[in-house]
């Protein structure tokens, strides 16, 4: 019997994985050097969390959790987002006591029950940040603009940003009934009908074209926005222009999840079809208060490591092969393999890639494996070098070779290679 990775899930092997490595660390660079500090929570919590955090009247909770029994009879939930983790543990360390804001980034493995297709999986891995315990337009700008950053520092060109303002307590219920009005006359189905009247701006966000054909005339947040929440907005758009960030006003932009307030926006790629989100975010201001915290106006993102990767193979960023390591060591023979083996662990402790061809292999083999492993250099051993005390290092794209005392390798290599 055989198996296979479950549905909707995929194997990052190399030298594919190398990239999404680079894109997790090119996308954390700007938050880390902003001074964010690195959080990891669980891959599960208490069910009951997301189902609080996330909002009962989304397609997270409704359709998409891995929710099981443990042994102990409790109900856990595979994290389908970090956010509301991130929030539960801020609480929990008592950090709201503490100088605020509290600024975070996190990143590693959701897990979401969706129908599986390219750029949308069951398992996926984004890096988030979260600024927990103050409201500040300058913050909302300050995590677009490192979002931007991010997909800049991989080269990317193609990331458009779409900016919305989703309202507060005191505007939003405004909106939220004039739209519930505009919704109840259209034509939609029954489930469709129910969300209207928990969560009706979700609808502006249904996929399916014959709804969002009648939503043409739907009434528009920004239309409704109180003069604080249009002041901020203001501020936040003015904040990112000052930055040179290009950004393109959406009325009808949601967000999937139900905490968002104010700011909230969407960072698109048109490489990738249908699942064209590469990231998002927004202010949240209420979700502390929803997980029996004290109140926490917050904003923060989450950008989508394997899109970004797709985004960045659509824009042909990763032609170049990743050289896996700068020199490979050929020993011919038992105790040049010895050798070999020592100079190799010397050459890895003064920070130069190296491997070197195992289970005795002829030479032909060796020679073959050096040339597969992409390094630029061979070190090949022989009884006859072993007996001069040198090495014969040869630069496998000329093969020109030049022998070099065993005791001079790596100041040689670190002499070449730098
Ligand atoms: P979508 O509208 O595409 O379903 P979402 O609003 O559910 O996205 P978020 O919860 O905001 O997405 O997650 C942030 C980012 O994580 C997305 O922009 C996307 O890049 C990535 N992402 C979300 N769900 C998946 C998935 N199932 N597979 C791969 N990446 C995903
Ligand atoms: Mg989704």
């Amino acid at each position: 019997m055989t198996f296979q990775a479950p549905k909707g899930t995929f194997d990052w092997m190399p030298p594919r994985s190398e990239r999404a490595l680079a894109v997790r660390d090119a996308l954390a660079g700007p938050v880390r050097r902003a001074g964010y500090g690195y959080i990891e929570t669980p891959a599960f919590e208490d069910t009951g969390l997301f189902s609080r955090g996330v909002g009962e009247s989304t397609d997270i909770v409704t359709k998409e959790m891995y929710t099981f029994l443990d042994k102990g009879g409790r109900s856990i939930t595979l994290r389908p987002e970090g956010t509301a983790s991130v929030m539960r543990a801020v609480i929990e360390h008592g950090l709201p006591g503490g100088p605020l804001p509290v600024k975070l980034w996190y990143s590693g493995s959701y897990y979401r029950y969706e129908r599986a297709q390219k750029g949308r999986y069951r398992h996926f891995s984004q890096v988030g940040a979260e600024v927990i315990g103050a409201e500040d337009p300058a913050l909302d700008a300050e995590l677009i603009v490192l979002a931007m950053d991010g997909y800049a520092a991989l080269g990317l060109t193609g990331v458009r940003l779409l900016l919305n303002s989703l309202g507060c307590a005191q505007c939003r219920p405004a909106y939220r009934s004039a739209l519930q009005d505009f919704l109840r006359g259209l034509d939609l189905d029954e489930q469709t009908r129910q969300r209207i009247e928990i969560n009706p701006l979700r609808v502006l966000d249904d996929k399916r074209p014959e709804v969002q054909a009648q939503l043409a005339g739907a009434p528009l947040v920004t239309d409704h926005l109180c003069a604080a929440c249009k002041a901020y907005h203001e501020e936040v758009r003015a904040l990112l222009t000052g930055s040179g960030v290009a950004f393109e006003d959406d009325p009808r932009l949601v967000r999937g999840l139900d905490y968002y307030t104010r700011t909230t926006f969407e960072f698109l790629h048109d490489g990738l079809g249908a699942q064209s989100a590469v990231g998002g975010g927004g202010r949240y201001d209420g979700l502390s208060e929803m997980i029996g915290g004290p109140p926490l106006p917050s904003v923060g993102w989450a950008l989508g490591v394997d899109r970004t990767v797709l985004a960045m193979e659509a824009e042909g960023l990763f032609e170049a092969v990743p050289t896996t390591v700068e020199v490979f060591g050929v020993p011919l023979g038992e105790e040049a393999r010895r050798v070999i083996f020592g100079l190799v662990a010397d050459l890895r402790r003064a920070g130069i890639s190296a491997d070197m061809a195992f289970g005795g292999r002829g030479v032909k083999g060796a020679m073959k494996a050096a040339d597969r492993s992409g390094a630029r250099f061979a070190l090949i051993l022989g009884d006859r070098d072993l007996a001069s005390g040198a090495v014969q290092l040869k630069e496998l794209s000329t093969a020109e070779q030049t022998a070099v005392p065993l005791a001079e390798v790596v100041d040689t290599l670190k002499g070449k290679l730098s």
